[in-house]
């Protein structure tokens, strides 16, 4: 454990372990940052994966992407978003976030949910894999629009404060949808589930955004910080998004428009 708000558990570190050492072997020239700090140690063999998705390598490249070398690629590894839920059993909660940025920009990224389905009965697939790459769309979930005419807010569970909950306030919601993880907060917009992501606080990290917005923005939806701006991806970066996150599928300016200047007044990018 870290610290009361930012839990770390064996899970977090072997993920990461898994992912960043696989990585690293197929693409040694590639820039990979990782929540978790972990002691330099040899990777124990059966945690490397070296398997390739055919779905994804019979789809063709967009054209924009062909030139890329791999040492221009910084990839942002959350092994385990939503970790406080999970150590309280909110197992769907919980994503696997690989986000690809070149140029600063999210451009591809995967959300793994391991325990989706998990209290669907033993006839029900367990887990899957939602990527999305920015000009080719986004695979593995069935797009749907939020209820039109209602505001559907998804907001953090467990690092909620005054300004989290005045900004959510001021924006009139019908429901208040209260879930872990940025990840599955992306999947809530891009399932229709809710219509906007609010979060006015620092605490999300790059790992945390950049797959969502790759994917998010991959099926024509938007995800900034609370004042706008969006969010950078180069391997200099800052990791904080101090100034929280604000996103959508459909109508971002709606939400966008109405965030109190007292709220941007308080988070300072
Ligand atoms: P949440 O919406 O609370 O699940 O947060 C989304 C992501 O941001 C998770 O990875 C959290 O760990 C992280 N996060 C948000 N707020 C905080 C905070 N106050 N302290 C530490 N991590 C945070
Ligand atoms: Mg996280
Ligand atoms: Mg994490």
């Amino acid at each position: 454990q870290t610290g009361a708000n930012d839990l770390q558990t064996k899970a977090d570190r072997m993920v990461q372990m898994s992912i960043c050492a696989s990585l690293a072997r197929k693409f040694p020239k590639v820039t990979i940052i990782g929540e978790e700090e972990l002691p330099p140690h040899d990777v124990a063999e059966e945690l490397i994966e070296d398997g390739h998705c055919e779905e994804i390598l019979k789809k063709p490249c967009p054209p924009q992407y062909t030139g890329i070398k791999e040492e221009e690629l910084v990839i942002w590894v959350d092994p385990l978003d939503g970790t406080k839920e999970y150590t309280e059993g909110l197992l769907d909660h919980v994503t696997v976030l690989i986000g690809i940025a070149y140029g600063g920009k999210a451009i591809a990224g995967v959300i793994n949910q391991p325990y989706y389905n998990y209290e669907a009965g033993a006839d029900a697939v367990l887990g899957r894999t939602i990527w999305g790459v920015l000009g080719m769309g986004a695979f593995g979930f069935e797009l749907t629009e939020a209820p039109a005419g209602k505001h559907i807010i998804v907001t953090t569970r467990s690092h909620s404060s005054a300004l989290v909950n005045d900004c959510i306030t001021a924006l009139k919601p019908d429901t208040v949808i209260r879930v872990g993880g940025a990840g599955n907060k992306i999947i809530q917009l891009i399932e229709g589930k809710a219509s906007a992501y609010v979060f006015a606080s620092p605490g999300c990290k790059k790992w945390d955004t950049c797959a969502p917005e790759a994917i998010l923005h991959a099926v024509g939806g938007k995800i900034t910080d609370i004042h706008g701006n969006s969010f950078h991806y180069n391997k200099e970066v800052k990791h904080m998004n101090s100034a929280g996150v604000l996103a959508a599928l459909r109508n971002y300016d709606y939400y966008a428009s109405r965030i109190p200047n007292t709220v941007k007044q308080s988070l300072v990018p």
